[in-house]
């Protein structure tokens, strides 16, 4: 047993592989609407989603505005006319029904568990796609606690979202508690905020940027797992 008696995992990219559920999520809602859904419209929603959860992260809008501001973008794009709000609901929705495991995510929270770390995931995803995928997958049989920014009332990089993560779970040595997650801005930062140890997820090998600062680096579930069982 190693130094860390609590794992906190990120969902989406370090267990789930939320490209693939994004893609057909979207691809469902827009052919719904008989609006255009190619591998362009969706590298297009990508981008805009992605550089406003980057400025959400920032404390540049709110989750609320966020999720609705991607599809207004969107149908401009598009040059639709359709009711954001109503596009947003419906992929939110079908988002939930669209979970896919990355490879070996669920043997690894099983060797981490099996290790005797208690397991939590801990993901600023919605509620609807969070719980619906993580009981749709079966992670829901291997890691017990399931925590969701929206439902806390704070997202990662606050550090208000650790302390109420936490606080949940009962945990008040946050020196046995590691973060493990593949976003720097997001779950790095925010428990280096929170003084807690992180594992960065980097299966890519991109290079450090920005001003987070890992304890540990990790290519691979087995790199992650000899860190923390030792
Ligand atoms: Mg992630």
């Amino acid at each position: 047993m190693g130094k860390y008696k609590v794992a906190l995992l990120d969902a989406d990219m370090t267990l789930l592989d939320f490209r693939r559920s994004e893609r057909e999520a979207l691809v469902k809602v827009l052919a719904a609407h008989g609006l255009p859904h190619d591998g362009g419209v969706i590298s297009a929603y990508s981008e805009i989603n992605d550089s406003l959860w980057k400025a959400m992260a920032r404390g540049e809008t709110a989750q609320a505005a966020l999720v609705v501001e991607r599809f207004v973008r969107l149908a401009k794009l598009l040059g639709s006319r359709e009711d954001p709000e109503a596009l947003n609901r419906e992929y939110e929705q079908g988002l939930g029904r669209e979970g896919y495991l990355l490879p070996g995510a669920m043997e690894f929270c099983q060797r981490l568990r099996d290790g005797g770390l208690e397991l939590a995931i801990a993901t600023n995803g919605l509620p609807a796609a969070q719980w619906g995928r993580y009981r749709g997958t079966g992670l829901d049989r291997v890691v017990p606690h399931l925590l969701v920014s929206v439902e806390l009332g704070a997202a990662k990089p606050d550090p208000a979202f650790f302390d109420r993560a936490l606080d949940k779970l009962g945990i008040t040595d946050r020196s046995a508690v590691v973060m493990v997650g593949d976003g720097l801005e997001t779950d790095i930062l925010g428990a280096n905020r929170a003084g807690i140890d992180t594992v960065w997820y980097d299966p890519e090998r991109k290079p450090l940027s920005g001003p987070a600062v890992p304890t540990y680096t990790a290519a691979s579930y087995d790199e992650i797992r000899a860190l923390l069982l030792g």
